[in-house]
C-alpha cells in the first residue's frame, strides 16, 4: 500500500482548510472525521463568527488575520458563495480597558484604519447602542461576519475536488510513530508520511507523547427574534460588536442576518469535555445577557429569545493557539486549540500548516503558538 503524503485527522475549520491547501498543492492527502462536518458537536457551528483585525488580544495576530482576510475573499471568489459579510466592527468599553486599549494598540502598531467615537457620536451613528458616559467605541471597517458552516462545507467540497480522499463518520482510534505513520480508524488501517491533528475540542483527550494543557468549556449562544425590525438591525446598519461591560468581561453580538440577532458572552462557560458537554441550552441560561443588553441595546432583544446552541472552546492557559510540531514526532503537526477565537484565521492557519507539512518555513509567524511556551511538565508527557 502506497502511503499517503499527509493524513489530516479532524476536518472542522482548521482541518478542512489545511486539507484544501494540501490537495491544491498536489499533495496526496487523506482526511478523517468522526462526524460529518459541518456539524454542531465541535467548535465550528452557530451560523456566524466574528472576523476583526484590530486584535485586542495581541498585535502579533494582525498579520495572520490580514492574510486570512485575503484568503477568505479568495475562497469566496473561487466558490461563488458569500462567506464573509463585511459590516464593520465595534469594540466598546472604557477607553483604557482590556478591549478598547488592546484594539487601539493593535490598530496603531499595524496602521489599521479605525475611528474612536465618544458615546454621543457612537449613538448618533448607531442609534441601537447606548454607551455609558465613561465608555468609547472603536470602529474598524475591515471586520464582519463569517459563515462557519458554509465555509467548512465549501472548503471540503473544493478539497475533494482537488483530490482529498475524505472519510467521514470514521474516527481515528489510534496511531503509532512507525515509518510511515500508521493510523487506525474504526474502518481500517492507513499509512501516511505526515499527519495533522486538528481535533478541536477532542484535542484535550490524552494524546500520545503530548499532554497538552487544554481546558474545554461549553459556551452558549442565543438568537433573538428581531424580525419586526430587521431592516434597522441588518448588517448594513449594525456592525458586529464586542462590549467590555465590566472589567475583563466581554459580551459580543451580530446583526440580524436573517435568523435574528445573535448574542453571547465570551468565555465564562462551564468546564466540560467534547463527549460529555450538553448541546441543548436551558431556559434562563441567557438571563445575564438579557440584563446587560436591556440597558445598553434593548432593540437587540427584539420579541425575545428564538433559539440557542452550545459550542465548545478549547482553551490554553494563555488563550493563544497551539500550532506546532508534536514534541516527540516532528512529522505530526498539532493544530487548532482555539480558546474561542480561532475561526477567522482558519484559511491562513491551513496555509501555514500545509507549509509545515512540506517542511517549509511558513510565511506567517507561528512562534507565539509554540508548545514550548508552557512549562515542560504541562506540555510534554
Ligand atoms: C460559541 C463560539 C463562538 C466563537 N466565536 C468565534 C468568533 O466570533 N471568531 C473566531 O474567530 N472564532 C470564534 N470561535 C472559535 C472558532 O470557532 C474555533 O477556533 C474553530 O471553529 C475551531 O476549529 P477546529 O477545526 O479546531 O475544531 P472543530 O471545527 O470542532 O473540528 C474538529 C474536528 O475534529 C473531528 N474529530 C475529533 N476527534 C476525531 C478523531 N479521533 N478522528 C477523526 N476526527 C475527529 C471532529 O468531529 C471535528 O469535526 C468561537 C467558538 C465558539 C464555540
Amino acid at each position: 500500500m502506497i502511503p499517503y503524503d499527509v493524513a489530516v485527522v479532524g476536518l472542522g475549520a482548521m482541518g478542512s482548510m489545511t486539507a484544501l491547501e494540501l490537495a491544491r498543492r498536489g499533495t496526496r492527502v487523506i482526511g478523517f472525521d468522526r462526524h460529518h462536518p459541518p456539524h454542531a458537536l465541535g467548535s465550528s457551528h452557530g451560523k456566524s463568527r466574528i472576523i476583526r483585525q484590530a486584535y485586542f488580544e495581541d498585535p502579533r495576530y494582525v498579520p495572520l488575520v490580514r492574510r486570512a482576510f485575503h484568503k477568505w475573499r479568495e475562497l469566496e471568489r473561487e466558490c461563488g458563495r458569500r462567506l464573509l459579510v463585511q459590516c464593520g466592527g465595534l469594540t466598546i468599553g472604557p477607553p483604557g480597558g482590556t478591549l478598547v486599549a488592546g484594539a487601539r494598540g493593535s490598530a496603531r502598531a499595524h496602521r489599521l484604519e479605525y475611528e474612536e467615537l465618544s458615546p454621543g457620536s457612537a449613538q448618533s451613528r448607531w442609534p441601537v447602542f447606548r454607551l455609558g458616559p465613561e465608555e468609547v467605541a472603536l470602529f474598524e471597517p475591515y471586520a464582519g461576519v463569517l459563515l462557519p458552516e458554509a465555509a467548512v462545507e465549501t472548503a471540503l467540497h473544493l478539497a475533494v475536488r482537488a483530490g482529498l480522499d475524505a472519510r467521514f463518520g470514521e474516527p481515528m482510534i489510534a496511531w503509532d510513530s512507525a515509518d510511515p505513520i500508521r493510523i487506525r480508524t474504526t474502518a481500517g488501517e492507513y499509512s501516511a508520511r505526515r499527519m495533522v491533528l486538528a481535533l478541536g475540542p477532542w484535542m484535550s483527550s490524552p494524546l500520545p507523547g503530548a499532554d497538552l494543557p487544554l481546558r474545554v468549556s461549553r459556551q452558549a449562544v442565543f438568537w433573538y427574534d428581531t424580525r419586526a425590525r430587521r431592516s434597522e438591525l441588518g448588517p448594513d446598519r449594525v456592525p458586529v460588536f464586542l462590549w467590555e461591560w465590566e472589567p475583563g468581561r466581554c459580551l459580543y453580538g451580530f446583526p440580524d442576518l436573517g435568523d435574528g440577532v445573535k448574542l453571547a458572552i465570551h468565555h465564562e462557560g462551564q468546564a466540560t469535555t467534547a463527549d460529555m458537554a450538553p448541546r441543548e441550552v436551558e431556559n434562563g441560561e441567557d438571563n445575564e445577557i438579557r440584563s446587560v443588553i436591556r440597558s445598553r441595546a434593548p432593540a437587540l432583544l427584539g420579541a425575545g429569545r428564538s433559539g440557542g446552541s452550545a459550542c465548545l472552546y478549547t482553551n490554553t492557559p494563555d488563550e493563544r493557539f497551539i500550532v506546532d510540531l508534536h514534541p516527540k514526532d516532528a512529522r505530526v503537526v498539532l493544530v487548532s486549540p482555539c480558546s474561542g477565537h480561532g475561526f477567522k484565521f482558519a484559511p491562513a492557519i491551513g496555509e501555514a500548516v500545509a507549509d509545515l507539512c512540506e517542511g517549509r518555513g511558513p510565511s506567517v509567524d507561528l512562534s507565539p503558538f509554540r508548545l514550548s511556551r508552557f512549562p515542560p511538565s504541562a506540555a510534554a508527557g
